[in-house]
């Protein structure tokens, strides 16, 4: 199994750097979308995820919300850019040929993408183990792409949504947890469907220092800001946003973990200068989309966790994760 730190010093020994480079590529290897640019006014934000049948999902997830999720994770990368979603192509590696799974797996994958205006213009299709990959592009006015680099000291960290659900949702499924009800369906839709943020993406285009979608959790998708940007972080756990569909099917312990290193909440996780508070209730609360101020940052380039101020350590949930 590739962990997270391998993944990454493989991408750096062999991939990055190494490729021929070019005056358009305004963003390569390293954020959440390489960044071309494509005239005076124009660039194009290019993202690719894979998901893997019994790594990234299990054989018994609904084909239509696997179609739904399978579009929704490269959406996220577009919205942590502030790009507008356009076009998407498609490579699907399938063990045989099962035409209902296939009318479902289509049904989700379009539900998403009429929503989100994106055309398929094209892809590949071949037979092996279960595999989806798609590629999305979006488009991004000149210069106004965000970015996992530009944090400033003293700059307030947001996080849009609830964080945790997810992860929550996949020990449900896994039957590590027992929850059940509406709570259940809300917590496994959390996981099986999530929410890329697009229109607040966009919206944090001219007010966010920097951006990221948290893919992995917030413990680690932080790092990715404070390390490109050079700064660091102290994060209030107490302030984290939880709902209460996770609050109540779990200890206070668990919950703060699963929201921490559970990953896969598809949240965006945004910094802002002080100077643009007031600019951030506007553009968001257009959106509709709740968002939460969880933290600061700050010079050192360490990662601090304060529970009301006190020192905090999460609960170790062992959660191990590709991208
Ligand atoms: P995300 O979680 O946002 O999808 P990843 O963690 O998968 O991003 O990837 C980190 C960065 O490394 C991204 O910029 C991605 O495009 C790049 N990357 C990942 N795998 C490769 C590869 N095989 N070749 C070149 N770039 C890669
Ligand atoms: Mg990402």
């Amino acid at each position: 199994m590739i962990g997270i730190v391998k993944e990454f010093q493989l991408i750096e020994s062999f991939f990055t750097g190494r490729a021929q480079s070019r005056k358009d590529v305004v963003m390569g290897i390293g954020d959440d979308c390489a960044i071309v640019q494509l005239n005076a006014n124009k660039s194009i934000a290019i993202s690719c995820d894979t998901l893997v049948e019994n790594v990234h999902f299990f054989p018994d997830m609904p084909a239509k919300d696997l179609g739904y999720k399978s579009l929704a994770v490269n959406l996220s990368d577009l919205a942590s850019m502030g790009a507008e979603p356009a076009w998407m192509t498609l490579a699907l590696t399938l063990p045989e040929v099962d035409e209902t799974w296939l009318a479902e797996f289509s049904e989700g994958l379009f539900e998403i993408a009429e929503y989100y205006g994106v055309a398929l213009i094209g892809g590949d299709t071949t037979r092996g183990p279960r595999a989806i990959t798609i590629t999305i592009n979006g488009q991004l006015p000149k210069d106004v792409g965000l970015t996992r680099c530009g944090a400033k000291n003293g700059d307030w960290i947001y996080v849009t949504g609830s964080l945790g659900d997810s992860a929550l949702g996949l020990d449900i499924l896994r039957d590590k947890a027992a929850v059940d009800g509406e709570d259940r369906a809300y917590l496994v839709n959390r996981h099986y469907r999530p929410t890329p943020r697009v229109l607040a993406g966009q919206s944090l285009r001219t007010i966010a220092s920097s951006a990221i979608d948290i893919s992995d959790g917030i413990m680690s998708d932080i790092q990715h800001v404070i390390k490109s940007s050079q700064m660091g972080a102290v994060i209030n756990v107490d302030r984290l946003p939880l709902s209460e569909q996770l609050v109540r099917n779990t200890t206070a312990d668990m919950a703060l973990s699963y929201a921490l290193t559970g990953g896969e909440d598809y949240e965006l996780l945004f910094t802002v200068p002080e100077a643009q508070k007031g600019a951030l209730e506007m553009a968001l609360a257009e959106t509709g989309v709740r968002f939460t101020q969880i933290g600061q940052i700050c010079t050192g380039g360490q990662l601090t966790l304060l529970n009301e101020n006190k020192p905090f350590e999460p609960v170790n949930l062992g959660f191990e994760h590709f991208n």
